[in-house]
């Protein structure tokens, strides 16, 4: 018999949790057995979620946290965790050669710097009880690029590199991390965009000629997260319905 993805008795945080994926992903953990922890820079949108995780029987509470704030991220941390989901990210999309620094900086601020910080922070804990599974949100883009989203690829490649040097630094703690690497998945905020005649135009480069659903990446997460995943570390497990090998 293998090891299943029941998560009863673990503790997870997700990060940006607050809505889109992060949303998603703490409901999918807390309906495994988890108790969970949803994080996000407005605890009242947090807390309101959990609430509904706990109103249907599950077991969730709402932290505030910015992952750009170190002392935010030592307070959420205050207890240690089993799961860390590192989701949190923004995008910052524009024309390379018009983009500023600031906005350049940002993005690597939140997605990789910001990443990396609350990493370490669920490590120091997980490696004093026993071990844990980060799953680190990057992205097809952190494997092939795209117009207009220079630093955003470049921060989720970033952070699939850190993946490997993470899991290597941290086995030795019990600590596995990998990434979980969506392709297009449709959440409320880009569904206009793929309702245009560019989005379609880009579905149809989908080898499945669909978007992901956001409901694709249970499996692949609850497979990172969980003893299901026990052997796995330092992999970025790509979910995109075979985008990455679309036809050059
Ligand atoms: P989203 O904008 O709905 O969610 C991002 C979340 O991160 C929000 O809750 C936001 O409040 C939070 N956040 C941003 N900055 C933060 C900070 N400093 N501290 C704490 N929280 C912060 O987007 P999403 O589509 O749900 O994306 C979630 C993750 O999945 C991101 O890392 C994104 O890069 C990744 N991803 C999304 C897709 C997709 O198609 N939607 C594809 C690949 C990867």
């Amino acid at each position: 018999m293998s090891a299943g993805t029941d998560l009863s008795g673990r503790r997870a945080l997700v990060t940006g949790a607050s809505g889109g994926l992060g949303l998603h992903f703490a409901q999918v953990l807390a309906a495994a057995g988890a108790d969970v922890t949803l994080a996000a820079r407005r605890f009242d949108k947090v807390e309101a979620a959990a609430k509904a995780i706990r109103d249907g029987g599950g077991s969730a509470q709402g932290v505030a946290l910015d992952v750009t704030d170190a002392a935010s991220i030592e307070a959420a941390m205050a207890e240690p965790f089993d799961i860390l989901v590192n989701n949190a990210g923004i995008s910052g999309t524009g024309a390379a050669m018009d983009l500023p620094l600031d906005a350049f900086e940002d993005v690597i601020r939140t997605n990789l710097t910001g990443a990396f910080a609350v990493a370490r922070a669920a490590a120091r804990g997980m490696a004093d009880d026993g071990g844990g599974s980060i799953v680190n949100i990057a992205s097809i883009l952190g494997h092939r690029v795209a117009g207009h989203v220079a630093a955003y690829a470049a921060a989720k490649a970033a952070l699939v590199q850190l993946t490997k040097a993470l899991a290597l630094e941290w086995a030795r703690h019990g600590v596995r991390v990998n990434a979980l690497s969506p392709g297009y998945v449709e959440t409320p905020i880009n569904a206009e965009f793929f309702a245009t005649e560019a989005g379609q135009a880009l579905v149809r480069r989908i080898p499945q000629r669909r978007l992901g659903r956001m409901s694709d990446l249970d499996g692949p997460l609850l497979l990172l997260a969980s003893d299901a995943g026990a052997y796995m570390t330092g992999h970025s497990l790509v979910v995109d319905g075979g985008h990455l090998c679309s036809s050059l």
